[in-house]
């Protein structure tokens, strides 16, 4: 076994190029996680995040670019990363005999631990029982049993893809506290998904991929920096209308009588300053949306 190496990065990705075919599914990836972070990996359908994810593994091999894990190059040291990493696919192929407890079992005897009662608690937070046949389990409870092992894994970084795909909400809760649980004991977090408000509350970071790069890059306060914030003001007399029209990043003003709706994206203070100059009677300024602000990512606004 080589030794890890003193690299300060959980996972590293240079110029990552992915042609599927004609297809180019990553079009050049440049990412850095740090260990002991929980790192939200974002996108919609179709952005890459998956084969992103599949290329860290090794489970496909890039068309271009570096890639190091733990300190390992994922093509040569596979075997040796995959010890030290738990992944949960998106799509999940769990073995169709034998019970939970089995599967667990299993598993920690390729891994060389097993803590039943860590097990036992894991299994009630996810509201799993562990008694039951693979092959009889819903889809959720499929997902629950994938997380179970990944958590009971006590691996150095965890690798998940949209893992709380038809998970309930209290059980999306669960996970959440489950993921900073993992944090606080140290461990890195690859966290991939739809569901904003999921990543909001778990990620210290987070990338948005879009067609195959990367187009934002920061964490979650920083990117709600950029969203776009509803603003209503109302004025004493006639809003300054053709002064508001010219300001930069204000969109959609619409007035009415004595009154203003608009949306401004970037900086708020070239509008407070001008709005100072006039006779505010009433002023609301609406906390930007991080759905908002993803979506105008994701639909490559500025
Ligand atoms: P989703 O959120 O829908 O799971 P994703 O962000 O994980 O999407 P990928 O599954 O990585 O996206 O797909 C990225 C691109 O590569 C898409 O255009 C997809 O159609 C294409 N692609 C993925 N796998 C293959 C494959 N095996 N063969 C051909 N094209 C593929």
């Amino acid at each position: 076994m080589s030794e890890p190496t003193a690299s300060p990065a959980a996972i590293r990705i240079s110029g990552l190029v992915k042609d599927y075919g004609r297809v180019r599914a990553l079009a050049g990836i440049d990412l850095e996680v740090r260990r002991g972070e929980v790192f939200g990996f974002l996108g919609p359908n179709g952005a890459g995040k998956t084969t992103t994810i599949r290329c860290l593994l090794d489970l496909i091999r890039p068309t271009a670019g570096r890639l190091e894990v733990l300190g390992l190059d994922p093509r040569r040291q596979g075997p040796e990363l995959r010890a030290r990493l738990a992944y949960v696919p998106g799509e999940l192929r769990l073995p169709e005999r034998g019970t939970v407890a089995q599967l667990a079992a299993s598993i920690g005897r390729v891994r060389g631990t097993l803590d039943p009662d860590r097990r036992d608690a894991l299994a009630a937070r996810l509201d799993l029982d562990l008694g039951r046949r693979l092959r009889d389990l819903s889809s959720g409870n499929r997902r629950k049993v994938a997380l179970l092992l990944a958590f009971l894994a006590d691996a150095e970084l965890l690798v998940l893809d949209e893992p709380t795909n038809g998970l309930d909400p209290l059980m999306q809760h669960e996970f959440l506290g489950l993921v900073r649980e993992a944090r606080d004991r140290g461990t890195t977090v690859f966290l991939s998904s739809h569901v904003l408000s999921e990543v909001q509350r778990a990620a210290d970071r987070v990338a948005v991929l879009r067609k195959g790069k990367i187009v934002a890059i920061g964490t979650v306060d920083e990117l709600r920096g950029r969203a776009r914030q509803r603003v209503e003001a109302w004025f004493a007399g006639d809003p300054p209308a053709a002064e508001l029209e010219r300001l930069p990043g204000l969109e959609a003003v619409t007035i009415d009588g004595r009154r203003l709706w608009a949306t401004v994206s970037g900086p708020v203070q070239p509008l407070v300053e001008t709005l100072g100059r006039h006779p505010v009677v009433s002023l609301v300024v609406e906390e930007p949306d991080l759905e908002e602000a993803f979506l105008d990512i994701y639909a490559g606004r500025p």
